[in-house]
């Protein structure tokens, strides 16, 4: 039987799928976000993309430095799949920064139920080798 790994959200850092990933991995491993930027027009991801979904150019990867934002919008997860089933119900939220670009993470510590504009903080876990990054309020 195969092993089974929960995915919690996370970026397994053991395993990357390009260069690119990998720095973007590497990155998220020592509690840094990377945002990727397109050579031609300027463009901005978060989470990266290696290729600009307006013209294909290839993007650069930045660090992106922001941590505070604002609730953008949240559903709360009450019938999760089975690798998920032990934190349900769980809230996965898109947070606005003040730049404009929005990241879609968990809230792992809700002390209430969650209000559009209301504000949240970047944090990052680094686990077994899954890297990821979530929201505090
Ligand atoms: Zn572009």
């Amino acid at each position: 039987m195969a092993e089974r790994k929960e995915v919690y959200l996370g970026y397994s850092t053991d395993k990357a799928i390009t260069p690119f990933f990998q720095k973007f991995l590497e990155a998220l491993e020592s509690g840094k976000l990377m945002k990727s930027k397109c050579t031609k027009c300027g463009a901005e991801y978060l989470p990266p993309r290696q290729h600009c979904q307006k013209d294909m150019s290839d993007c650069d990867l930045i660090e992106f430095t922001e941590r505070e934002a604002k609730l953008y919008s949240y559903v709360i997860v009450d019938f999760a799949p089975a690798s998920l089933s032990s934190k349900q119900p769980y809230i996965v939220a898109i947070g606005e920064f003040p730049s404009g670009l929005r990241l879609t993470a968990h809230i792992t510590n809700p002390m209430g139920p969650p209000t559009v504009g209301m504000p949240l903080k970047l944090a990052f876990e680094n686990q077994d080798k899954m890297a990821t990054y979530k929201w505090l309020v």
